[in-house]
């Protein structure tokens, strides 16, 4: 079994203040050490659980002053038996899928959407630029996001760990019993109720190795048979201008764009670059 993680920073166990999530406050290299030892523990899961081969990326932009974008974990730290891909922008690192070697994803530090309530950190992609991202009506997670970019290449999705928020939007979405990790519970979203992140690392690699024992768990490969129209609504028109330059992506308000495609991925890639 090869695993893909799609790793996160803001759904962590410890992890409440964006000061944790990049910038120069000591508070960051807190983060970084929380959020490495967590990726460990899904990976430790995964290996016990049988998986043959795990590649996990750094999801996590956090272009804060000081912040160093996809490289937030500390490489010495990290655990044998996994590789780990850094530097590479969000979603956009589809190899494995595009090649067929990736036989199920799961999330490590997912955080919910912009808007919900006691979503710990809650955003959408960007927490100042954008506003909401919507599938043929339906406000989506960035989690939704990777589970639809993966169920595009049918590959299904096995496991979550996060806040509470973030593991019942995706549970939802997906209409599917996962495993969860739910490391921490909002009070707000700069509050939480949380475990001691030894605690939640245990959760972690215990949902993880259970995850992969248990494929009848596994939400099937994200699919729909409409046409996928993705709105993304932004904060200003600055911000959707220039992605209306893109070829696809079609301005239908002041700071609102467009695209379609048969996939999800097929639209999604038209307003979503990975150096753009
Ligand atoms: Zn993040």
């Amino acid at each position: 079994m090869r695993v893909v993680l799609f790793c996160d920073m803001e759904g962590v166990c410890g992890i409440q203040s964006w000061e944790q999530t990049g910038g120069s406050s000591p508070l960051y290299q807190e983060g970084r050490e929380l959020y490495t030892e967590e990726v460990n523990a899904a990976v430790r899961g995964c290996l016990a659980g049988g998986a043959a081969s795990v590649v996990a990326q750094d999801g996590h932009g956090g272009a804060y002053p000081g912040g160093r974008a996809f490289m937030n974990w500390i490489p010495s730290l990290l655990a044998a038996g996994a590789e780990y891909v850094r530097g590479y922008r969000w979603s956009s690192y589809v190899e494995p899928l595009e090649k067929g070697e990736c036989d199920v994803i799961g999330f490590v530090g997912a955080h919910a959407r912009a808007g919900l309530e006691n979503a710990v950190l809650s955003h959408t992609v960007n927490a100042d630029g954008w506003y909401s991202v919507s599938m043929n009506g339906q406000e989506i997670s960035e989690s939704a996001i990777i589970a639809a970019i993966a169920g595009s290449f049918g590959v299904p999705v096995g496991a979550i760990a996060g806040d509470a928020a973030a593991c019942d939007e995706l549970s939802a979405f997906l209409g599917s019993d996962i495993p969860c990790a739910r490391v921490k519970m909002g009070l707000g979203r700069y509050a939480v109720r949380m475990l001691a992140p030894v605690a939640a690392r245990a959760l972690v690699e215990e949902t993880f190795r259970t995850a992969m024992r248990s494929r009848e768990r596994w939400a099937p490969p994200y699919t729909t048979r409409d046409t996928v129209v993705i709105r993304v609504e932004l904060a200003s028109p600055d911000r959707a201008r220039p992605m209306a330059e893109y070829e696809g992506v079609t301005l239908v308000g002041p700071r609102t764009v467009e695209v379609e495609g048969r996939t999800f991925y097929e639209a999604w890639r038209k307003l979503w670059r990975p150096w753009s």
